[in-house]
């Protein structure tokens, strides 16, 4: 948000004369002044809810939600990317057609969502847009997508997806696709499909930025060489931090860093995913959260209440997400992290729960002795900067 100024000529009145007339001071808290955006914002699943309303300030406890505009105002969180997640299904013509279909009815409830508050949120496509925005005071709504699948065979779509505003996408998900093979696949293709060097290739013609979180080493090694433009990778962890194929070593994150790419820190898989029988059972039902009754949803809320008193989904907490985010600024410099911290798709730790925790991730990094400079391009700088190099 922009920093509010005060004209200490009016502070004469108030006995500080001492500062000289005219002079501005900033008295908002860092963060707040800061423009801030989190690259992977899984909170359009909430917007179907019956009942739940995006304007309001909803608290996870009560019903699973990580991100609304009370929490971004509370949190100063200005925006970020609110993504069509489409879930991997089968590689037929059936499950594209399903797919497409379910992929251009996320996006409509996007814009509608949006629109519903336009005084309060508006959507973004530049960099221009972002700070233009944030001036007027009005959350930054940025649209990306998570898995190409939708897309089938049809490479001319994306133009539709661009059309319709998406900035960011990424080519696969939790399996091996049409395009790529995911880093948790079986790796059907040895990194990209042909069809995936076809994506690339439209997807810098078209000025979308590639996203390569979720992707494999193979494939993000691929798009990092095919790519004509810097790459984001939206929500990642480091393998540093803990191995898993999620997440990214810190040898890839130079090489990112070194095209003019970044990578935003996400608060998954700092650990393994305790996915207990009894959780994969309420993360199944908590994806079609849109569409539960009011009661079934305070149903499904209260059984996750219950077992995350048994059991806790990540083994880590908010020191440790920070000791990564620190790490992976040492490693990639401070031009090439970002932040992605899973909002609404599973992400949120002890102590960093949901977005209204923010403020406390820039105390540590001023505290780690980041000038505010670096820290807003940590925040948004960096990734603006991606956004605006993706035309020639
Ligand atoms: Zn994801």
């Amino acid at each position: 948000m922009k920093p509010i100024l005060i004209a200490l000529g009016a502070c004469a009145l108030a006995g500080c004369a001492a500062e000289p007339a005219g002079v501005e001071v900033d008295r908002t808290p860092l963060h707040s002044r800061m423009l801030t955006l989190d690259t992977h914002l899984d909170t359009p699943l909430h917007f179907g809810r019956e009942g739940w309303r995006f304007d309001a300030r909803h608290n996870f406890a009560e019903d699973l939600s990580q991100v609304d505009i009370g929490r971004m105002r509370e949190g100063a969180l200005d925006g970020g990317f609110f993504t069509i997640y489409t879930e991997q299904g089968p590689l037929t013509a059936k499950g594209y057609a399903d797919a497409l279909a379910f992929a251009r009815a996320r996006s409509d409830l996007i814009d509608r969502t949006i629109a519903a508050y336009p005084k309060l949120i508006a959507p973004a496509l530049t960099s221009a847009d972002a700070r233009r925005l944030d001036d007027e005071g009005k959350l930054i709504a940025f649209k990306s997508m998570e898995n190409s699948y939708p897309l089938g065979e049809d490479l001319s779509l994306l133009a539709e997806f661009h059309a319709k505003g998406v900035r960011l996408a990424g080519p696969v998900h939790s399996a091996d696709n049409q395009f790529a093979d995911s880093a948790t696949g079986k790796g059907k293709w040895g990194g990209l499909s042909p069809l995936g060097r076809d994506w690339v290739k439209e997807m810098n013609r078209l000025g979308i930025a590639i996203d390569a979180s979720h992707a494999s080493d193979a494939a993000f090694d691929q798009m990092l060489t095919l790519s004509k433009y810097p790459l984001i990778l939206s929500h990642s962890s480091l393998r540093s931090a803990y191995d898993h194929p999620r997440n990214l070593d810190e040898g890839r994150l130079r090489q990112l860093a070194a095209k003019g790419g970044a990578m935003c820190i996400s608060t998954i898989f700092l650990s393994e995913m305790n996915l207990t029988a009894s959780r994969a059972e309420l993360f199944g039902k908590y994806e079609l959260i849109g569409t539960l009754s009011p009661d079934d949803q305070a149903d499904l809320a209260r059984r996750w209440r219950e077992l995350d008193a048994r059991e806790t989904m990540w083994n880590a907490d908010f020191e440790k997400f920070m000791a990564m985010l620190l790490r992976a600024i040492q490693v990639g410099g401070v031009d090439h992290v970002c932040v992605g911290a899973d909002w609404d798709g599973g992400g949120g730790l002890d102590g960093i729960e949901d977005i209204t925790a923010l403020p406390k991730v820039t105390a540590r990094l001023k505290a780690a002795g980041y000038s505010d400079a670096d820290i807003e391009k940590i925040w948004s700088g960096n990734v603006l900067r991606i956004l605006d190099r993706q035309k020639g």
